[in-house]
């Protein structure tokens, strides 16, 4: 009897395998260490950590040369960790205070760290406790001898493997064993092993919540990467279902990979632009893999997150340089510091109004607290010498925002040029319209800016009134409203009567249901994640927007709101899947 197990779908594709466990849970038991045998305890917890670092030293060695991820700096932060006094000097602090082993000791520390990442209202940030989980689970495996994790060891070909949890490292060596898939029983979306299991395209469900108590090594399994699905034992009908969408699914890929490398025109002729999304440097090595047109939105706040004070100048500059060098010419869209409401750092003080997400933040906060702005438009400018930079202003609510930071900027071009310090003159300045009030009037905008970029995950948030984190109104996001639509249509023929681009950057520009939608509209410029580059293209590129342009404009102007969605499918009918 076929028995199904969901979890959240992290990395779309069809497995058909073998179960592989790759280790259980690590069950640590408390155990009373006599006073005098205290001090070889702690040697032995510090030889431990000795052997973890030996191991992820080794482990760095091995990356192989082709991997497209900077993995090394995943294993960089893991080393970095075992130097932390938080997991090493407190768990010895406890051993003494409590008299217990080492492997307790390590748990009542790796709690206590975990339940204040648990606090954090950052996603970004709560992702971050898995690094701790990952180096506490590899020094207390030595402890208790359970030796290294069987990605370094077993081969697992074509296997689904099951895990409580994989670091990154991990992922990418499995990756390299030739896995099918792999679903783990914790875990998030926004996880860096989630992460790269999207970049690598291995099918993945994280979340899979019993994966111990109902799957049995060995046997045979379905993983269906998009819906978060796992099958046990599958019966010979839903195996046939299966290997026929595995088969479509690999004819997709396959005709996707063709597409990397060419260029995004519409069958009519018109070229499009596609730009990525990046948050961290490292992003960059897959912009250039997917020959992407450049970034179009570069999320800086992450720069300024896990840190205890916030970067000054000179390390910003160096990081927005090294990211413009790594592009290798293709443009770069710096986004000043989008911080607040869900994306509060520590190392600014909590500034959480009873709005957040109406409050200060972004370009708010930037201007209430020009010590923090200062320095990053400083950055911004220098860092224009050295490539194509763009800087991009968030949420802006009205023009004189848009004056305020453009005299900031002049301010600190004139005092660079004082100091004789290089920067581009013609650096380009745009800004986002993520509020409906901004997209109502674009217009005033699109007069004093060089470029527009729609933010439509903000949009939506303010145009419905719905907390983008909350998960109790979640079902009430839509980019379909009819609302919605309007404005991001304002938006783009704002754009095209005062003669400046308009990007959209927002999740739905990455969203392939809605890109003949936007094509009608008059988008020519898609800024999404990676991994949806080429999917996006191969619409594009079997478009005609010539066609599409009355069918949107018939559809934005007389269909009635719940058939939106229906026509905006029956655009895309001759898609195959
Ligand atoms: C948006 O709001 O659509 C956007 C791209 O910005 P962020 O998701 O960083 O708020
Ligand atoms: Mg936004």
């Amino acid at each position: 009897m076929s028995l199904a197990l969901y979890g959240i779908g992290v990395s779309r594709g069809i497995a058909i395998g073998k179960a592989h466990f790759m280790r259980g849970i690590l069950e640590v038991l408390e155990s009373a260490i006599p006073p005098d045998l205290l001090d070889d305890e702690i040697r032995r917890f510090l030889a431990a950590v000795e052997t973890a670092r030996a191991q992820l030293r080794a482990l760095r060695k091995r990356i192989p040369a082709n991997t497209s991820v900077d993995i090394a700096s995943f294993i960089d932060a893991h080393l970095l960790m075992l130097d932390d006094a938080t997991l090493i000097h407190a768990p010895v602090e406890l051993m003494r205070k409590h008299g217990c082993n080492a492997e307790w000791a390590l748990k009542l520390q790796r709690d206590a760290v975990v339940d204040v990442f648990e606090r954090m209202d950052d996603a970004y940030l709560r992702t971050r406790r898995d690094d701790v989980d990952h180096v506490i689970n590899r020094i207390q495996r030595i402890l208790l001898e359970k030796n290294q994790p069987d990605t370094e060891s077993a081969s697992l070909v074509d296997c689904i493997v099951l895990a409580d949890d994989l670091t990154p490292a991990e992922t990418v060596l499995l990756e390299h064993q030739g896995i099918a898939a792999f679903a783990t029983e914790y875990g998030g979306p926004l996880s860096h092993t989630a992460i790269l299991s999207r970049s690598m395209e291995i099918p993945a469900v994280v979340g899979a919540h019993g994966l111990h108590n109902y799957l049995r090594d060995g046997e045979l399994l379905i993983l269906d990467g998009l819906q978060g699905l796992l099958i046990a034992d599958p019966d010979e009908s839903l195996l046939t279902h299966y290997r026929a969408r595995a088969r479509a699914e690999q004819l997709r890929r396959r005709e996707l990979d063709l597409l990397t490398g060419q260029p995004a025109v519409s069958r009519d002729g018109v070229a499009i632009r596609l730009l990525t999304n990046i948050e961290l440097p490292e992003d960059i090595t897959a912009v250039n893999h997917h020959s992407a047109d450049g970034v179009g939105l570069y999320r800086t706040e992450f720069l300024f997150m896990n840190r205890d004070k916030p970067p000054d100048e000179e390390e910003q500059f160096e990081c927005y340089r090294s990211v413009v060098e790594g592009l290798q010419g293709r443009p770069l869209t710096i986004r000043t510091l989008d911080l607040g409401a869900d994306k509060q750092v520590d190392s600014l003080g909590s500034r959480c109004g009873a709005n957040p997400a109406l409050g200060l933040r972004a370009v708010r906060l930037c201007l209430k607290d020009l010590s923090l702005f200062r320095p990053q438009l400083r950055a911004i400018l220098r860092a224009s010498a050295h490539g194509p930079v763009h800087m991009m202003i968030p949420m802006l609510s009205n023009t004189q925002e848009v004056r305020q930071v453009l005299a900031l900027v002049n301010e600190a071009r004139n005092a660079l040029q004082r100091s004789g310090i290089a920067f581009a003159p013609d650096l380009r300045i745009g800004g986002m319209i993520e509020i409906p009030g901004a997209a109502l009037s674009a217009a005033e905008f699109a007069a004093q800016l060089d470029f527009l970029s729609i933010g439509t995950n903000d949009l939506i948030q303010y145009t419905l009134a719905i907390d983008r984190v909350d998960d109790e109104v979640n079902y009430l996001y839509d980019p379909l409203h009819p609302a919605v639509l309007r404005l991001i249509k304002m938006t783009i023929d704002a754009g095209a009567a005062a003669g400046i681009p308009v990007a959209m950057c927002g999740e739905m520009a990455g969203d392939p249901r809605y890109t003949r939608l936007l094509l009608g509209m008059g988008l020519t410029e898609f800024s999404m994640h990676h991994t949806s580059l080429q999917e996006v293209k191969r619409v594009i590129n079997t478009s005609n927007i010539a066609s599409l342009r009355p069918l949107v404009d018939e559809l934005l102007t007389t269909t009635k709101a719940g058939q939106i969605p229906a026509r905006v499918e029956s655009l895309n009918s001759n898609l195959t899947e």
